[in-house]
């Protein structure tokens, strides 16, 4: 079949969850048994969000290929199990440089570079690449920002193009808001119309309106929005708040969302898919009474999309293990020797979060010293092992200015330090280690017995790495360095002995976590952090 190009474009407000509709409606038809991939255009002109701090833009995603990708991607992969690269996220900046490298090279032979064509071309092929191979049946694209804000023009306009290009293989999903006014007692449906409004004045007719509300619509309403808006009645459909994202596939199932794509694109849809395995996993959630434990200890704790990959993890891994997940954040700023205990003391385990620089990292040294000290089951994300490399060495090893040099470039314990090829490198953007790496693991070891392999690949995204010089003196006092990089022999994780699970990993496990696949890694930590609850009850 040939491919089918989807976009969903967002009216009204940000922050409504296109990316949970797009993966939603990605994840329906692909239980139909079609193929599928998602991609995110941000309007922005960062050439990716890798230079962006959380405050800015949430978590920083990243993918096996190596990108610095939006967090979308994250529920693109979590929803659909499928890898994103490169080509899954584009935004202003790259759309310009690549275009802007093209007229350098005297590509466009003597002609004015203009937004429309040559931006707006350049946005297609982006567009149509994922579609080149047809190895998608469906190509889904999710367009960031709002309708009617000056930086989506482009990308409106391409869409329009390709509306026009390729016909019934081509369809535009428009999320809207339907506010809720306490005082009239009413859901008002004018800003949706107003929306849809200014997507006709640049040429977009909406093929299906989802409309985002906290109350429930009547089919009046629906109805009502179908009339103003030129939309078929049965195009319109809710998606109330639910508990949780992963409901949202099965509430948009109900309305027939897939369905309506399929008839839309002029394919007959057989029967409804089941999506037993994404039930069994909701159901496993709804039924979990008992409750697990963790804290997770970082600088950014009060942002709510700032761990987004790692929360999720924690919340696969709790629901695989039959328990709801109490997460509860410390910010690493506020910790200290006198209320370590009062934080830490009764929780089932201890995340210690990745990040940059030095702000809140001495309260994450003292967290450590508490959990190694206490048995407590802890991981170590990134800078969190790197932490406990650092704290290791002060406290046991007896190195008390030990540090990465990151922090303190001149050290004499260098114990985390900037490798070799990272020394000439100046730029910011894109020149981390980044992406997948192969990792072995040392037989017998804890991270070999909780990926039960020993041979692994995770996402790296960091500078500094563990200073291999001091393997040796490490081992010898008990920190052991059981993953290590067949190609340049890197230290990728420690662990501790004589301690029941103190796992510290300078990868990112949480990107490769998924609702139907969970990170082996977080599995083992929350059946460790469950043990240790229950052991702790008992004394
Ligand atoms: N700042 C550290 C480094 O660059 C850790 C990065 C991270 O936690 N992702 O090595």
């Amino acid at each position: 079949m040939e491919t089918k190009y989807i976009f969903v474009t967002g009216g009204v407000v940000s922050s409504l969850g296109k990316g949970i509709v797009a993966a939603s409606l990605g994840k329906l038809l692909q239980a139909r048994g079609y193929s599928v991939t998602i991609q995110k255009f941000d309007p922005y002109i960062n050439i990716d969000p890798g230079t962006l701090n959380p405050y800015e833009h949430g978590e920083c995603y990243v993918t096996d290929d190596g990108h610095e990708a939006d967090l979308d991607l994250g529920h693109y992969e979590r929803f659909l199990d499928i890898a994103t690269s490169r080509a899954n996220n584009i935004t202003t900046g790259r759309i310009y440089q690549n275009v802007i490298r093209k007229e350098r090279k005297g590509d466009y032979l003597g002609k004015t570079v203009q937004v429309i064509p040559h931006i707006t071309d350049e946005i297609k092929r982006n567009v149509k690449l994922l579609g080149l191979k047809k190895q998608y049946d469906f190509v889904i694209t999710e367009i960031g920002g709002t309708v009617g804000d000056i930086e989506s023009l482009p990308f409106l306009e391409s869409v329009r193009q390709l509306k026009w290009e390729l016909g019934q293989n081509c369809l535009c999903v428009h999320l809207t808001y339907v506010p809720y006014i306490a005082a009239a007692g009413e859901v008002k449906t004018k800003p949706t119309q107003h929306s849809v409004k200014q997507l006709q004045e640049v040429g977009i007719q909406p093929d299906i309106l989802v409309l985002r509300t906290e109350h429930t619509l009547s089919s009046d309403i629906l109805r009502k929005v179908a009339l103003f808006c030129n939309v078929s009645a049965e195009s319109v459909v809710q998606s109330v708040d639910v508990p949780t994202i992963y409901q949202v596939p099965l509430a948009l199932g109900e309305q027939h969302l897939d369905e309506i794509v399929l008839k839309k694109s002029g394919i007959t849809p057989e029967a409804k898919p089941e999506l037993k395995e994404w039930k069994k996993f909701l159901a496993l959630r709804e039924e979990a009474k008992d409750v697990v434990t963790i804290a997770l200890v970082g600088k950014y704790v009060e942002l709510q999309d700032a761990y987004k990959s790692i929360d999720e993890a924690l919340l696969q891994a709790a629901t695989y293990s039959g328990r709801k997940l109490r997460l509860i954040s410390v910010h690493s700023e506020k910790v200290s020797e006198e209320n370590v205990a009062e934080l830490l003391g009764g929780v089932d385990g201890v995340v210690v979060a990745p990040g940059f620089g030095s702000r809140g990292v001495d309260g994450k040294f003292v967290a450590l010293r508490y959990t190694r000290e206490h048995g407590i089951p802890t991981l170590g994300i990134c800078l969190g092992m790197q932490c406990m490399v650092i704290e290791f060495a002060r406290n046991v090893l007896g190195w008390s200015d030990a540090h990465t040099t990151e922090i303190d470039p001149t050290t004499t314990h260098k114990v985390v330090d900037l490798m070799e090829e990272q020394k000439s490198i100046s730029d910011l953007g894109g020149s981390m280690r980044l992406g997948g790496y192969d990792c072995v693991l040392r037989p017998g070891s804890k991270i070999a017995a909780a990926y039960g392999s020993d041979f692994i690949r995770e996402r790296h995204r960091h500078r500094f790495e563990f200073n291999s010089q001091y393997r040796e003196a490490y081992e010898a006092a008990g920190m052991i360095c059981a993953g290590e990089n067949p190609d340049t022999g890197l230290v990728e994780t420690v662990e501790l002995s004589g301690h029941p699970w103190y796992v510290g990993v300078q990868y990112h496990p949480e990107y490769r976590s998924t609702v139907l696949h969970p990170s082996p890694l977080f599995l083992a930590f929350v059946k460790e952090a469950i043990k240790h609850g229950g052991e702790r009850h008992q004394s």
